[in-house]
Formats: C-alpha cells, sequence, structure tokens
C-alpha cells in the first residue's frame, strides 16, 4: 500500500476532490503529518470519522522502520528496513550551518561505477517518494531537530528513479511539508543525459550535482559504464543547455583515485573543459574499502591538482571528510545486512 508521506499536496487535493470534493482536507492532513508530527491517521482529531476510515483503507503510516543507528561525533548512519524487508540507510552530518542528510533513493544501483561500494549491488528496485520523505522524518525524530539541507548522494542514482525523486522534491520543499528550501536540495547525478535535460524544465531552484570523475571518455569509461551510454561532449552540451535554462550553478564531483585520474595533465585538461561554465568542482578525497583495489591520492597529488584548477580560473573546493569512522563516508553505503 502506498505511503502517505508520498503524496504532495495536490496529490492530497485530487484525492479529496475525488473522494468528497473537500479539498481543504488536504491541508490539514499535511498539518497533521508535518507540523504536528502524528504516527496514526487515528490521532487526525478533525477529520471526519469515515474520512479517516478512507485514509486508512487507501494508505499506509511508516513504510520504513528505523533499526540501526551509528553514531560519530559529527556524523550518524541510519539503517533502515523497507516493508518488503529490503535495507537501505541514510547519514545525517552536522555542519555548523545545519544538519545535512544524505538520502538513497534506490535498493542497489545499476550504474556500475568501479569505485563505488554502495553500487556493487544491482539495482532491486527504486524507492517510492515516500520512503524517502521518511528518512529524514526518522532521521528529525532521532535527533530531535530539523533537517536543513538534503542532497541525494546515498544509494542509488536519482536520474534512474526520475518520477519518484521529483515528487519527494515537491513534498519536502512545500512550505506546508517539511519547508526545506530548494536551494537547501542537491541532486547528484552520474550523467545521465536525458534527464538532466528534462531537469532543467523542472520549476524547483535545487541544485545539480554530476558525478564526473575523469575529464576524457577514454578514461571515464575506464571507471564509469555510463559514459559508454552518454559521451562527455553530449554531457557537457546537456549541461549547458540546462544552464541556459536554469542560471543555475553547476557542481562537479571528482573523486581523487591514486594514479588514476589525478595527474597534472588530467587537471589541466578538466580545467580546459570547464573553461567558462558558472560551476564548482568539488574533489573528494577517494574512500577506500575492503572490496575495491582503488586507491586515495595522496594529499600532496589533491593540492596540486587544486592549484591548477585554482590558477585557471575555476572555482574549486576539497570536500570536508565526515564519516570514515563508521563507514558511512561516500561510497560506503551498503548495509551489512545484505551481505549477510
Ligand atoms: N548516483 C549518483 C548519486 C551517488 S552520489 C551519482 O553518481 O552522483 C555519491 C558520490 O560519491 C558520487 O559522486 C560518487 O561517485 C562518489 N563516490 C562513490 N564511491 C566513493 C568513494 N569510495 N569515495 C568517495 N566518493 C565516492
Amino acid at each position: 500500500m502506498k505511503s502517505i508521506y508520498g503524496m504532495s499536496l495536490k496529490d492530497l487535493e485530487n484525492y479529496f476532490e475525488s473522494i468528497d470534493g473537500k479539498k481543504f482536507r488536504s491541508h490539514q492532513v499535511f498539518d497533521w503529518l508535518y507540523r504536528k508530527k502524528v504516527t496514526s491517521f487515528e490521532e487526525m482529531t478533525n477529520v471526519k470519522k469515515d474520512v479517516i476510515d478512507k485514509l486508512k483503507e487507501d494508505f499506509s503510516f511508516n513504510t520504513i522502520e528505523l533499526i540501526q543507528v551509528e553514531r560519530d561525533e559529527l556524523t550518524n548512519k541510519y539503517l533502515f528496513r523497507l516493508n518488503d524487508g529490503e535495507h537501505i540507510e541514510a547519514v545525517l552530518m552536522k555542519h555548523d550551518y545545519g544538519n545535512s542528510i544524505c538520502v538513497s533513493s534506490q535498493v542497489g544501483c545499476n550504474m556500475g561505477c568501479k569505485f563505488c561500494e554502495s553500487g556493487r549491488r544491482k539495482k532491486v528496485r527504486n524507492l517510492l517518494a515516500g520512503e524517502i520523505v521518511e528518512q529524514i522524518l526518522e532521521v528529525e525524530k532521532d535527533l530531535n531537530e530539523k533537517i536543513t539541507h538534503v542532497v541525494m548522494m546515498g544509494i542509488g542514482e536519482p536520474f534512474d528513479n526520475y518520477e519518484e525523486i521529483t515528487k519527494f522534491i515537491e513534498i519536502i520543499n512545500d512550505n506546508l511539508g517539511l519547508g526545506i528550501g530548494a536551494r537547501h536540495i542537491t541532486v547528484s547525478t552520474c550523467g545521465i543525459v536525458p534527464k538532466i535535460k528534462e531537469f532543467a524544465d523542472f520549476p524547483y531552484q535545487v541544485n545539480l550535482a554530476i558525478s564526473l570523475h575523469a575529464p576524457n571518455d577514454e578514461l571515464r569509461s575506464k571507471i564509469m559504464p555510463i559514459s559508454k551510454a552518454y559521451s562527455i561532449k553530449e554531457l557537457m552540451d546537456a549541461l549547458k543547455e540546462y544552464y541556459d535554462k536554469t542560471s543555475r550553478r553547476l557542481s562537479f564531483e571528482y573523486v581523487m583515485l591514486d594514479g588514476v585520474n589525478d595527474t597534472e595533465e588530467c587537471a589541466i585538461e578538466l580545467a580546459n573543459l570547464l573553461k567558462g561554465l558558472n560551476c564548482y568542482v568539488n574533489l573528494i578525497p577517494y574512500n577506500e574499502t575492503e572490496n575495491i583495489e582503488f586507491k586515495r591520492s595522496r594529499s600532496d597529488k589533491i593540492n596540486k591538482f587544486y592549484d591548477i584548477l585554482k590558477k585557471n580560473d575555476i572555482d574549486v573546493t576539497k570536500r570536508r571528510e565526515f564519516g570514515g569512522n563508521i563507514s558511512a563516508a561516500c561510497g560506503q553505503l551498503r548495509s551489512k545486512k545484505e551481505e549477510q
């Protein structure tokens, strides 16, 4: 049964319109869900009994269950069980500017990036919007604080689950929903070109991050199979189109793999590729995992790479690291549960 948290305000309006013509009930229900944070339909005391009964027939309440939390100073990792017994994870990062959550968008992932631990398990299914919304609600409940920032950088490829992730954004951005500002929401993609084009027309001012990780097709196709489907030229053309339509600054993720993509030549090539584009590059120190042979670039190499980009007028940051101690860092989200 569908989670009530997967319904946008508009969806609920349509739903109530069709059952008794009383659209205002959608506001009441949203108020109970996102302001008063009730955990059952019965608690919605200003909603008529027969309407509650109908809601109970059509929707379920909690569709994900928090089963484990690992805590570090600035990072918590949350393990959830889904209704069908699958597991997913979300990670909380406490920044000085607020609480940021990294949510999963799929069970498993089909993108097959060679260096990514989260993607070693093939996609089992897409998460529903409600299951993604509930990750935030569960973490807020655990913290007893509000989540202010959302990144879609957990398990899964968001653009391989376009309908549900856009619905998710609609729900959490709604002022009557979680009220998370669009500029505080980031979608990260390995570069599914047709979806980037579609996203250019999505009417929310959210951020787009692209996992680039290599400055040319030859190298990229060695580490990211998606690059066989879409060349860097096609990707950059789609991003220019996206920028022309949205004027939103792009961010590129570049994971630093020792001896693979961290040479000075790569830095120069990357600078040339991005020249003139309103963007910045986020250099990510690679998080090594047991099962994968890639190694993290030495920090002097990362610094050199950084300097070359800077010198070529490319805005660049080095990603601050979170969660290494609890295997919650980028690429390490993979439920131990599923390995058992
Ligand atoms: N599929 C989306 C969302 C996942 S985001 C995407 O590719 O953008 C997770 C980010 O962490 C991606 O940039 C990914 O390439 C990167 N990543 C994966 N494994 C990593 C690792 N072991 N260390 C550091 N970053 C990693």
